[in-house]
């Protein structure tokens, strides 16, 4: 049996950035890691760290968080230019169908994406 790639740390891990599996049998690209590709089933991927940016797709304004008395958020659904729909923070006015370009807050102890209209960079 193939052992799992050797995972590339993410925003998750305090490296700022967003990294996808590819299938090598059939391209498909995906974001959260998995074993085997979710069309195909091959367990023969690669990891690609995405270039970040894509088009927005959905925006929503969290007014109630999980941290007692936080500032409401805006969250984006954001479709990256290599395929895959990332969630991240949006910067206000940021709307569905801009072309979004993701940077990493702190946050805690860690990292959190954050997207921006790639024409206000
Ligand atoms: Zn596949």
């Amino acid at each position: 049996m193939r052992a799992p790639a050797a995972a590339l740390r993410d925003w998750t891990g305090g490296e700022p950035r967003l990294v996808l599996t590819v299938c090598a049998r059939c391209g498909n690209h995906w974001y959260l890691p998995r074993e085997h590709c979710p069309v195909c089933g091959s367990d023969d991927t690669d990891e690609l760290v995405a270039a970040g940016a894509g088009l927005c797709v959905a925006v929503t304004h969290v007014h109630v968080t999980t941290e007692a008395g936080a500032a409401p958020v805006w969250l984006t659904l954001v479709e990256l230019d290599e395929g895959p729909v990332v969630m991240g923070r949006a910067s206000e006015g940021l709307a569905p169908g801009d072309r979004a370009r993701v940077s990493f807050l702190p946050d805690g102890d860690g990292l959190v994406p954050s997207f921006t209209r790639e024409d206000d960079r």
